[in-house]
């Protein structure tokens, strides 16, 4: 039984109580039990079953990013920043210079990495609860020939806040740039379609909105850039033009796979596939975004982002400026309760996060709407007012 049933008993850990909670945070998430169950096995990496599954998630991957027949996908070990890395490593010319757009914790993370690789950059920032301007993009980028490269962001999981993709790839193409887009938390959940947006290179992970277990990532690319980055990195294990020659000659990982994470994530597809792919999983988080905010709005609680920008993805509340309100207790009592939420990451608002995605529904976000009040309830807190922007 999937965990997203509108029967909250099928929702709730089979341990109620126990020290698993429901995951309400934007990866690792709640995953579903045959999504679980399917790591019971133990694999061989060289198994023709195996290397079969690889190359069925691949070109699974390559449909559901629209890569065009140009498009290949080669899988990483490690987390999303790993396969971020190995992007600007392969793909930004050693000589070339990259320009981040930046409204949070994920694009300061690729100029991080820029400055490890030695690889030029530059930033077009704005703040952290706004979306960047597809114009003050063009701008940069028709005054500063330099660059070869754009990064960007799709949904920056800090505020959840959705940028706007198809303008700003529009602005990245019509001065004639390399776009690399981090999907980390958009992917299999808002369509994107490489090919017509023009993106070079996609960058997501197994363990956000197609709902498998950490472990790996993948890196969408076209062919013709794959060949141009051969020799290009500094690193090895993040060569990705190693790795997909490897993987085209072998079907193989070059290194130990994680092979229960791999066996998972096609289990994972298989249920995104069943439940109507990108569509059918937009329309589950949507509605789960919308009775968490309507039923937290209704308690007096406050959200960081107009709707038009909140994503379906992880949605962030401003903390009540009551006195007696306190994150930590919140977050422990919430915990009790049987929900794993997620502190804030903002640079200058006190805010608390609570993920929409993962093998949850409706009913889910209704019991956390619950368990908010009634902690809130016994914490004594009344004033639900945002912390950081005092009216009186
Ligand atoms: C999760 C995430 C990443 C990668 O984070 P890891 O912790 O390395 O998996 C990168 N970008 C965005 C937008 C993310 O949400």
């Amino acid at each position: 039984m999937s965990a997203h049933t509108d029967n909250p008993q099928d929702a709730l850990p089979d341990d109620e109580g126990s020290a698993f909670p429901l995951l309400l945070t934007p990866g690792p998430l709640t995953t579903s039990a045959a999504t679980k169950d399917v790591m019971a096995n133990d694999w061989g990496s060289r198994d023709v079953e195996f290397i079969a599954l690889l190359t069925s998630i691949r070109a699974r991957l390559l449909e559901i990013a629209h890569a065009g027949p140009e498009g290949e996908c080669i899988l990483l070990q490690g987390s999303g920043t790993f396969a971020i890395e190995a992007a600007l490593s392969c793909f930004v010319p050693r000589d070339g210079k990259a320009l981040v757009v930046i409204n949070g914790a994920y694009g300061k993370r690729a100029v991080r990495i820029l400055d490890y690789l030695g690889r030029a950059s530059s930033v077009l920032e704005c703040g952290e609860a706004e979306t960047p301007d597809p114009a003050a993009l063009e701008t940069m980028l028709a005054n500063d020939p330099a660059v070869t490269d754009v990064f960007l962001v799709h949904c920056e999981t800090t505020s959840g806040i959705v940028n706007p993709l198809a303008d700003l790839c529009a602005a990245v193409k019509s001065q004639g740039r390399r776009l690399i887009v981090d999907a980390m938390s958009s992917f299999g959940a808002l369509p994107i379609d490489m090919a017509a947006l023009g993106i070079d290179v996609l960058v997501s992970s197994a363990n956000k909105c197609l709902e498998g277990v950490p472990g790996f990532a993948y890196v969408i690319a076209g062919r013709e850039l794959l060949h141009q980055a051969e020799g290009r990195s500094h690193s090895l294990s993040l060569d990705l033009h190693d790795q997909w020659q490897a993987m085209e000659r072998t079907g193989q990982f070059r290194f130990t796979p994680p092979t229960h994470t791999l066996v998972a994530f096609e289990r994972a597809l298989e249920e995104h596939e069943k439940e109507g792919g990108v569509a059918g999983r937009l329309a589950r988080y949507t509605a789960n975004r919308d009775v968490l905010v309507g039923a937290l709005r209704a308690l007096g609680i406050v959200p960081l982002l107009d709707d038009a920008d909140a994503g379906p993805i992880i949605q962030t509340f401003h903390s009540p400026r009551d006195p007696r309100f306190d994150f930590e207790r919140f977050y422990d009592a919430l915990r009790e309760r049987g929900y794993a939420i997620y502190p804030g990451k903002l640079t200058n608002a006190r805010t608390f996060r609570i993920g929409t995605i993962g093998a949850l529904d409706r009913t889910v976000m209704r019991g956390v709407a619950d368990a908010i009040s009634d902690v809130l309830d016994t914490m004594g807190v009344t004033d639900l007012a945002p912390a950081d922007t005092r009216t009186d």
